[in-house]
């Protein structure tokens, strides 16, 4: 039943994923990917994508992952849309719905998805007037006042591209330096939409069916105030999507896929075979680009650990 067995199941569809498949069906291993949640990662939720290099007036990052799913396909890769439920070493991979793929390695590409506030209210009100995605959401807010929270690179960029529809950003932030990179925050900070709302965290989320205004705390000197807003766009940061790998890999207690490779296999997991790419083993790089670097380390780590096996 060789025929059956995969050499490579690939978790994930971004950048990482979609890589490491490039890699691994060019190695002439028989090659899945099994595509999550959001087919694609989270570059399709992203506008315009300008350090993917060889675009030099950048492009769509909904375009760049469909091309590059394409380009998967047109190299002779299964590609599944489907969630994976568990795995069992060996490997089996069981799908949500219960299809079993069989494997002889894997590779993690899985990301890393939105984290929120965590305050009352927040998953209630979501899709009526708070989100997790800009470009997503955005245009419901058309000439409105909303919120950002968040001092990264995705929360200046939401509140720029925000600042394009709506009447007014303020931008939430809980330090009083942004951790975006220089070009982002001179962008923000030159933009006369957008108001800094410096040293602040959100405190409650007001509204009943909908979002009505939130209430902010100063943490340097205490004054809580209501911000008057209709939209709250929150981008304070991700958290890597590896529940489903509890109890088979090692993970950090934030839930980061531990690369335990030696020198020959960087990017091998604690389990032989299981390698991963991408955010969810990244939390300090975090870019598409990167991530596909990993993704092809990944996939030529695999090839080279299959060969041993044989
Ligand atoms: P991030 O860089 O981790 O920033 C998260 C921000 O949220 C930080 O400013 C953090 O504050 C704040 N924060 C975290 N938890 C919070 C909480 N509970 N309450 C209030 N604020 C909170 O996340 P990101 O902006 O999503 O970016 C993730 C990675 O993707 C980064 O490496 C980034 O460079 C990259 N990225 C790149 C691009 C691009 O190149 N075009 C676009 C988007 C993202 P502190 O600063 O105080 O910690």
């Amino acid at each position: 039943m060789e025929e059956n067995i995969y050499d490579t199941v690939i978790i994930g569809s971004g950048p990482a994923g979609l890589t490491a498949a490039i890699y691994n069906i060019r190695a002439a291993l028989k090659t899945v990917v099994v595509a999550g949640n959001i087919p694609g990662g989270q570059l399709t939720i992203t506008t315009l994508v300008e350090n993917w290099p060889g675009f030099p007036t950048g492009i769509g990052g909904l375009k760049l992952m469909m091309d590059m799913r394409e380009q998967v396909k047109n190299l002779g890769v299964e590609v599944k849309n489907g969630i994976v439920k568990n795995i069992k070493t060996g490997f089996e991979v069981i799908l949500e719905g219960g299809e079993v793929l069989k494997s002889k390695a894997l590779i993690v590409a899985v990301g890393a998805g939105a984290r929120w506030l965590e305050l009352p209210k927040e998953k209630e009100l979501i899709g009526r007037g708070i989100s997790g995605c800009a470009t997503c959401d955005g245009n419901f807010f058309r000439d409105k006042t909303v919120a950002v929270v968040g001092g990264g690179n995705t929360a200046c960029e939401d509140a720029e591209f925000l600042a394009k529809i709506c009447q007014k950003v303020y931008l939430i932030h809980r330090r009083d330096t942004l951790r975006a990179t220089a070009v982002e925050i001179e962008r923000v900070l030159k933009n006369p939409k957008i108001e800094m709302v410096w040293n602040s965290e959100v405190r409650e989320i007001i509204g009943d069916e909908k979002l009505n205004n939130i209430k902010i705390k100063n943490n340097k000197n205490g004054e809580e105030k209501i911000l008057e807003i209709e939209g709250l766009f929150v981008a304070i940061g991700r958290i890597p999507a590896t529940d489903f790998l509890k109890g088979l890999i090692n993970l950090r207690e934030d839930g980061y896929v531990i690369l335990a490779g030696d020198i020959e296999y960087t990017t091998m997991t604690s389990v032989p075979g299981i390698f991963a790419a991408g955010d969810c083993m990244d939390d300090k790089y975090r870019q598409a680009v990167v991530a596909a670097g990993s993704g092809a380390k990944a996939a030529i780590d695999a090839e080279r650990w299959l060969k041993t096996r044989v």
